[in-house]
């Protein structure tokens, strides 16, 4: 294994990631509007390269978490492992979502940010979107048609219909067998397709930031920096005190480890801000890196990218907070105890892409009667605080992924202990699933 070739990797994201933030504020500073550099590099090279990159990560998604389920789910020794590990992994997903909206309540009456913040000459309309009836969830969790359920790339009916597959693969016994080899090869063509991926990622991510700057500017932040800063601390406590103390708790394994070799995913979810488009990386991760089984990974890894938004229900609360603040409404220890039921739930029901958390937030205003034109006051600097909670909820899904693994028998802690496991770079036959022998 090669360290340096891993370290270089994650090097040359970060500097990548540091380039295009700089070249980005450049950007916004100097360039015109109409002159040839927005319409030629930010609105053409950034926008093509950064776009592709986000493409390229998608494409993999669906074929990853399907062929990947179906191999995890038959290699399950009984299906009562598997609703053992479901339970688990949504009650653990849940928790951690109610304790960071929690932290992040209690941060922000503490600071109060948004006091004294004049409303009058900033606010602009912004129109709530419904939230889907819980009914609806659950109608949803089955697909009518699968392929649509792919091309559109639902998760959760994609998990549903990856189980019942592999289900009935264990069921076809002998017949079955041949299927599953099919997909356990699958499986290991996809990650060598991801890998390739990750390997261009610098120039992806390098784009994907001097856009987002160029754009953005950071001036928009100054009117905001209490609301920003909170977030901010809240998310970083919760990244970096919750998740080693419940991993330690749950687990007793070092978090250290997990930090680090969060390296990767959490650029990736950075710079894409969609936990939804980092599923490859966060499962490479996780499998290779962090030595979680493919039974586990494979149902943990998406069912987080879908259900568990630590950071999107951090900057909920904080929000909530914010404008409460700003409009001058009081909120009782009822409302707040409201904040965090509807934030965990409409964390739930927030899709894994840039900025729907903000949508979902119209839900939790909403239920404690604050104005949903609040959200027009923070909608300027929302891609940057997007961009970070991204990187939370990714963390988020590793370490419940690794406590459920850890519990289930299915941790290489070899691997976990390794600091250099599962390195892109020096990764060439270091399977998902062991090489068939011919029977
Ligand atoms: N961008 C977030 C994610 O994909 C969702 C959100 O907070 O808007 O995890």
């Amino acid at each position: 294994m090669s360290e340096t070739n891993q370290t270089s990797l994650t090097m040359k994201i970060l500097i990548a990631m540091l380039g295009g933030a700089v070249l980005g504020v450049l950007l916004n500073l100097f360039v015109s509007e109409e002159g040839l550099l927005q319409i030629y590099l930010i609105d053409g090279l950034l926008l093509v390269v950064g776009k592709i990159f986000v493409a390229s990560l998608k494409m993999m998604v669906v074929p990853l978490v399907f062929v990947s389920l179906v191999g995890g789910v038959t290699s399950l020794s009984d299906m009562s492992t598997l609703g053992r590990m479901s339970v688990k992994a949504i009650a653990f997903y849940l928790f951690t979502t109610a304790a960071a909206i929690t932290i992040a309540l209690s941060l922000a009456v503490a600071v109060g940010p948004g006091e004294g913040f004049d409303v009058a000459d900033k606010a602009v309309e912004f129109t709530g979107k419904e939230a889907p009836p819980l009914t609806d969830v659950f109608i949803n969790l089955v697909p009518s048609n699968p392929i649509e359920a792919m091309a559109t790339g639902n998760m959760l009916q994609i998990i549903v219909f990856a189980i019942l597959f592999g289900i009935a693969i264990t069921l076809a016994g002998e017949r079955g067998k041949h299927v599953l080899r099919l997909f356990n090869d699958l499986d290991v063509v996809i990650m060598k397709m991801v890998e390739v991926i990750m390997k261009l990622a610098p120039y992806g991510v390098f784009a994907l930031l001097a856009r987002t700057f160029a754009t953005q500017g950071i001036d928009l932040i100054l009117p905001l920096g209490a609301y920003f800063l909170t977030l901010t601390a809240a998310l970083a406590i919760h990244a970096l005190g919750t998740y080693p103390v419940l991993l330690r708790i749950f687990s007793g394994l070092n978090p250290l480890h997990l930090l680090r070799k969060m390296r990767d995913p959490a650029t990736f979810a950075f710079s894409t801000a969609s936990s939804g488009a980092t599923i490859p990386v966060t499962m490479r991760t996780v499998e290779k890196r962090m030595g979680v089984d493919n039974s586990v990974a494979s149902f943990t890894v998406p069912l987080g990218a879908t259900i568990n938004m630590d950071g999107t229900a951090m900057m909920q609360g904080v929000a909530t907070v914010f404008i409460a603040n700003v409009y001058g409404i009081d909120l009782g220890i009822g409302d707040y105890l409201m904040v965090v039921m509807t934030a965990t739930l409409a964390s739930i029901g927030t899709a894994a892409v840039p900025g729907v958390g903000l949508v979902m937030l119209t839900m939790v205003l909403n239920q404690v009667g604050l104005p949903v034109e609040g959200i027009a006051l923070i909608i300027g600097i929302d891609r940057l605080l997007d961009m970070m909670r991204t990187a939370v909820n990714v963390t988020g899904d590793c370490t419940v992924s690794c406590i459920i693994a850890k519990g289930e028998g299915a941790l290489d802690l070899a691997v976990y202990n390794d600091p250099d496991a599962g390195s892109v770079e020096a990764s060439t036959g270091d399977l998902a699933h062991p090489e068939p022998t011919e029977a």
